[in-house]
């Protein structure tokens, strides 16, 4: 695959861990409106102008969430016949149907989720999950796509947009939640913590990395979002209520 150029458009935490993993493999380019410095790109990286970047095989795009669909729109005039599209969004149904509705009529879609970042790739010693939801593709190139994937030890998951977001509105957006709350808490290490202490820790880093860009997003563009922080919140409130009234009833758990 080596004679197949993939682009990256986008260059922030994500797409920048995403061009050096792609360009283990082929030959990788990529675009930032901010503009890129070569000693900002790995070696054998090119930096291309916006219009360039869509002279490519497939393209993935980085963006943050909510600037999807303006991307989408903005580059309308720049699209090639055969290019595969991919979004790379931390939420699916609302940037695939932005690709839908905005990318040329017979043009390939698969939405993605790499379901880890920088951190999470570098730290983990198992198969990380990634999603793929065959938006429209023609013949073999959903396969192909999948069998690439699965070639470089990721646990791909075949599933539609709506059931990622339904499940990941309560794995990832929980977990982002309570990270930044963690953070806002200001919690620090003491010479004698626990180390569930040390794992709450451990959740302030692994979330509060990530931009709060991407935080924002991951809240605002999932459609399940406000169904998780409302059982939250009721939860929160029964704790609260059986502490008020000594009431061990109202509490989940086994003792
Ligand atoms: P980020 O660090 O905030 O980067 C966002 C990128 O979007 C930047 O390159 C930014 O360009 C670009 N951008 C924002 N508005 C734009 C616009 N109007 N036009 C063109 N480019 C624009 O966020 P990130 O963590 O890299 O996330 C990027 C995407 O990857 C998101 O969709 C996220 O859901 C997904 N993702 C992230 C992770 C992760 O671990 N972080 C994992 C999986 C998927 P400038 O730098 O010029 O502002």
């Amino acid at each position: 695959m080596s004679n197949t150029t993939v682009s990256v458009y986008g260059y922030g935490r994500f797409g920048k861990f995403w061009a050096d993993i792609l360009a283990e493999d082929f030959h990788v380019k990529v675009f930032s409106r901010s503009g890129l410095q070569p000693e900002q790109v790995s070696s054998g990286i090119e930096i291309s102008d916006e219009q360039g970047i869509f002279d490519c095989d497939a393209i993935f795009f980085c963006v943050s969430i909510r600037s999807l669909e303006e991307v989408l729109i903005k580059s309308r005039s720049h699209y090639k016949k055969d290019t595969v599209f991919f979004d790379t969004c931390s939420v699916k149904t609302l940037p695939s149907a932005w690709m839908i509705e905005h990318l040329p009529e017979h043009s390939h879609i698969i939405a993605t989720h790499p379901m880890f970042g920088p951190d999470s790739y570098r730290q983990s010693t198992r198969k990380l999950p990634m999603v793929m939801c065959n938006i429209r593709t023609h013949g073999e190139v959903f396969s192909e796509w999948v069998r690439y994937f699965t070639s470089k030890s990721l646990q791909v998951e075949l599933m539609p947009p709506d059931k990622h977001d339904r499940m990941t509105a309560h794995s990832q957006g929980i977990t982002h939640y309570v990270g930044r709350v963690l953070a806002d808490l200001q919690l620090n290490p003491t010479p004698i913590d626990t180390h569930g202490y040390q794992l709450l820790l451990q959740i302030i880093d692994q979330t509060c990395n990530d931009s709060r860009q991407l935080f924002l997003d991951l809240q605002n563009f999932n459609p399940y979002a406000d169904d998780m922080l409302s059982e939250l919140n009721a939860s929160i409130e029964r704790i609260n209520s059986a502490l008020k009234n000594n009431d061990k009833n109202l509490l989940a758990g086994r003792n």
